[in-house]
This record gives structure tokens, C-alpha cells and sequence, in this order.
């Protein structure tokens, strides 16, 4: 990593570190809905308390008040990577322009104007119901590291006028108006419909209303089988039962529900660590006055944001653990937080010392995609949508809405696009999927400063359709 004056003075800023989520560790947490302990039977049976599960359970209540829907959690609402992200929030349902152009360059006019009109219902929703969650709107800014990172942005400039997004290029000195930091060397902000939301706050708000709409919902209740029988599909739990005509797997990077998912789904982690909140003092050094959630132009990217009480919120740092393990105990120690810890100080220098009240890992649904797909099962009663990749927060709104479309064979202009049409590629299983895996990572993290034999590696690895390295 760092010299050990450097990693000393990380270990000392990560002392007395909580490691959970901030956003999970507030009061207004709700106490968990009790476990399922009966037989019931439903229309349509979500697995999962994410925000899929949640937005899909809303949409459909909202299509149809009559539905009967039943949402269950293994463990609380908002645990898995719904209450973990930086939930910088993004038009975009399939994790960016970019990405979007790389796989579907056929249906992009549409897929944008989908994207746009799921911000505005996601922002719509939230009002309507008065969920109180921190929204702000202060836009998404890509800062540039170095002169590659100069020319990234440019291109992204471009893509982002075309597709009429209210874009603007900064130079060096008015990126650092913006936010002060000696590496950010140019901006692209694009400032409408985007911004930044407090996760956790959300998914407990969408809980509540999906609760008052007349949806069930059972915490502490995993889904441990699922069969197909004449009425549809009995899913078994820890303690009960639920025989439902349709079943949605809202269960991401936790891939349950089919052995088969996982051939498709990796679930990598991400960490992020958060300050304390700023002074007045702290906050004047760093500038930051319109608040952008910040992504950087490098290809282990860093990306922070603001909460609302002014704690600077800082992460990026990938990992993958044997057999997509969703909760390493590693995680809970300093260790893998001092190189994000380095980056945060040569970032924000003026912030030297600050110290981090909570650092933590999310679970990541990795796949060659990078955005939603759907996996169906027992003869279309059952579908798995997931795969979001690190652009979840607003897109899963608009997955769920597909998968409800696909699960009633609701004849949708949606379905005939090809994301909903195609899978991403096959992952290899393990051992191969762990080296691969711990390769890559270990590539990525020099291979800005020293390519070498990381380039062909990289490019081997976007041959299998992983775009590491596209902007
Ligand atoms: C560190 C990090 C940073 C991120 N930053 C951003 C960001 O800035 N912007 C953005 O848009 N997105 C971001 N994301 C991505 C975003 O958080 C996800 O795409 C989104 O939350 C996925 O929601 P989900 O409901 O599909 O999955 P999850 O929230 O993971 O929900 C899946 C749920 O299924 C439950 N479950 C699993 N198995 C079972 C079972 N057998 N029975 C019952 N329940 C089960 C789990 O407990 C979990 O609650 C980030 C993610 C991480 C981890």
C-alpha cells in the first residue's frame, strides 16, 4: 500500500471507526416486521427487501390494489446493498451513457428517454408520499485525473450533449471552484436529474408505504426453497410457507433463488468509509457549496459525495471473496480501509488527520452487462432481476417495473428492447472466477502508473466482456 507513516496514519484515523453502514446506524431505523411463521398464499410473492423488492412491491400494489403481494427479507429491509451505496443517484438505467452505447447502441434513443422518464417517477413518487429522505439535486460531477482523464471526460462531454443532458465541461480552475482538490484537473457536471439521496431513509420510506398500500411484509425470512406445483410456485422459509402464482427474485448480489444464477451474477464488494461531520473551517477548504455526488476519470475510481450533516462520504475500493461471499468478516476491520483512507487525504489534503466515524462493504451484482437482466424460471412463474452493478439506486425502479411486466406477460414496448431479449455472458465458476478475479484487482490498482504486463491481462478480461476500462 502506503509507507508506514502513511499507513499509521490511516490505522489512527479508522480508530474508534464503527464498521456498518452509516446510513443504516441512524435512529430513524425501523424495528423489523415479524418473521413468517405460517402457510399463505398470494398473488405474487417478492423475495428480497431492496430496492427492487420494494419498488416492485409498490408498483404493482399501485397498478392493482386488489393484488395480494407478499415481500419477505432474510434479514432487515435495506441490509444488502440498498442501505450501503453512496446513492449517487443517476438518470441512466443502464449504468451510464456509455455502457449503455457499448451494449445497446440500437435502442439508445429509447433507453435514455426511459431513463430520463423513471428519474423523473422515481423523484415523483418521493414527493408524493412525502418520504423524507434527504433528496438533493445537486447533479453529478466526473472529475479528471491527470490528461487521460482530460480526454475521457471530453469524449463523455460529447455523448452527453448528444443525448440532450444538460452537460458542462470545466477546466482545471473551475473544477476547483467547485470542489478544491489538487488532483481534480477538469469536470464534466452534468447538473439536472441527478443528485444524491440517503438510502437507508428511502428504502425505510418505500417500506412504509408499501406497508400502508396493503402489502405483507416478513422480516428475518429467508426464502431456503422454491418448487413449481400446478398453483404456481410453493416457496419454503425458515419457519412457514408461500404458495404464490408468481414469484420476483429481487435478491441482487445474494443471486438465491436458482442455482443457475450465479453463472451469470459475481458479487464482488466495494468499500467506502465516511468522516466525521466538517466544521465550517473544513468545509470553506474543500469549497463544495453545490454539492455534486463526484465520480473520478481513473480505472479504480474513487467517487464521494456529502451527507447532510456535512460528512464527506468517500469510496471505491473493489474486491472479490471466495465464492461470492456477501459478508466477509474481513471487512470489518481497518485493514482493507487504509489504501481508501490514502487516496481520501491525497484527494482532500487540507482534511489531513480527519478521522472516520464508519467504514464499510457492499455487495456488488457483477456482471458482463453492468445493468439489469432478467433470468426466468419455472416456466416464467419465477424471475430473477438483478445485476445492476454500482448504478442501482434509481434503475432498480425501472428493473422492477420490467420484471412486474414480465412476470404478468404484460405486453409492454419495454420487453421487445433487447436488454430485456438477451443475458450478459457466462462467468466462469470457481476456482476460476477467485484468480481471475484477485488478477484483476491486483492489475487495476497500478495499472494507471505502470501498465505492463496489466494491459494485456485487462484486455483479455474485456474480451469476456468485462468493460474495465471503457469511459
Ligand atoms: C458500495 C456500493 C456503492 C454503491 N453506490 C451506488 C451509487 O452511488 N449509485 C447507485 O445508483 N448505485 C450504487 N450502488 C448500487 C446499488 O446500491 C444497488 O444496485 C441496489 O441497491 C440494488 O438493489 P437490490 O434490491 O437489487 O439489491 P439488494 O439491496 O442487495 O437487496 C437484495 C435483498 O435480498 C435479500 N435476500 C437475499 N437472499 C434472500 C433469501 N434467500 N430470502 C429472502 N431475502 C433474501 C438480501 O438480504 C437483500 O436485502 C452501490 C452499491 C454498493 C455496494
Amino acid at each position: 500500500m502506503c509507507d508506514e507513516q502513511t499507513r499509521a496514519e490511516a490505522l489512527a484515523a479508522l480508530q474508534g471507526t464503527t464498521f456498518f453502514p452509516y446510513w443504516l446506524d441512524a435512529p430513524q431505523r425501523p424495528a423489523d416486521e415479524p418473521a413468517l411463521q405460517c402457510a399463505l398464499t398470494c398473488d405474487l410473492l417478492i423475495v428480497g427487501g431492496g430496492f427492487t423488492g420494494l419498488w416492485a412491491a409498490l408498483q404493482a400494489k399501485e397498478a392493482n390494489p386488489e393484488r395480494d403481494v407478499v415481500l419477505i427479507e432474510a434479514n432487515s429491509i435495506a441490509i444488502g446493498a440498498s442501505g450501503r451505496p453512496a446513492a449517487i443517484l443517476s438518470t441512466s438505467v443502464m449504468h451510464g451513457l456509455a455502457n449503455a452505447l457499448r451494449l445497446f447502441p440500437q435502442d439508445m434513443e429509447t433507453l435514455e428517454q426511459l431513463g430520463k422518464e423513471n428519474l423523473d417517477g422515481f423523484r415523483e413518487t418521493i414527493e408524493r408520499y412525502g418520504i423524507d429522505c434527504d433528496l438533493e439535486w445537486g447533479g453529478e460531477l466526473t472529475v479528471a485525473i491527470g490528461d487521460e482523464g482530460r480526454e475521457d471526460i471530453e469524449k463523455e462531454y460529447k455523448l452527453y450533449r448528444h443525448y440532450g443532458h444538460d452537460a458542462h465541461l470545466l477546466d482545471r480552475d473551475a473544477v476547483q471552484r467547485e470542489v478544491n482538490s489538487p488532483l481534480f484537473n477538469g469536470g464534466l457536471w452534468s447538473k439536472q436529474r441527478s443528485g444524491t439521496v440517503h438510502p437507508a431513509k428511502l428504502a425505510w420510506g418505500l417500506k412504509l408505504v408499501a406497508a400502508e398500500l396493503g402489502v405483507q411484509i416478513y422480516e428475518n425470512t429467508p426464502m431456503v426453497s422454491n418448487q413449481q406445483n400446478k398453483q404456481g410456485v410453493l416457496v419454503k422459509t425458515a419457519q412457514g410457507q408461500v404458495q404464490a402464482n408468481k414469484v420476483l427474485l429481487a435478491t441482487n448480489a445474494f443471486a438465491a433463488g436458482h442455482r443457475k444464477i450465479r453463472n451469470r451474477v459475481a458479487a464482488i464488494r466495494d468499500r467506502i468509509v465516511v468522516t466525521e461531520p466538517l466544521s465550517e473551517e473544513q468545509m470553506a477548504s474543500i469549497g463544495w457549496q453545490n454539492r455534486q455526488g463526484i465520480y473520478d476519470t481513473r480505472t479504480q475510481l474513487n467517487y464521494m459525495r456529502l451527507t447532510a450533516d456535512n460528512r464527506i462520504l468517500f469510496g471505491g475500493r473493489l474486491d472479490y471473496f471466495f465464492g461470492n461471499n456477501t459478508d466477509p468478516a474481513e471487512d470489518k476491520q481497518a485493514d482493507p480501509y487504509l489504501r481508501l483512507v490514502d487516496n481520501f487525504y491525497r484527494t482532500f489534503p487540507t482534511l489531513r488527520g480527519i478521522r472516520f466515524s464508519h467504514a464499510w462493504s457492499g455487495p456488488i451484482a457483477l456482471t458482463t452487462r453492468m445493468a439489469v437482466h432478467y433470468q426466468s424460471y419455472h416456466g416464467g412463474k419465477m424471475l430473477y432481476a438483478g445485476g445492476y452493478s454500482g448504478f442501482g439506486v434509481t434503475a432498480t425502479r425501472f428493473g422492477a417495473r420490467v420484471a412486474l411486466a414480465m412476470l404478468d406477460d404484460a405486453q409492454v414496448p419495454e420487453r421487445n428492447l433487447q436488454f430485456a431479449r438477451t443475458q450478459p455472458a457466462f462467468i466462469p465458476p470457481e476456482p476460476f472466477r477467485w484468480i481471475g478475479a484477485k488478477i484483476t484487482m491486483y492489475a487495476l490498482d497500478t495499472l494507471d502508473e505502470k501498465g505492463g504486463w496489466r494491459i494485456p491481462w485487462v484486455r483479455m478480461v474485456e474480451k469476456m466482456g468485462f468493460p474495465i476500462t471503457q469511459k
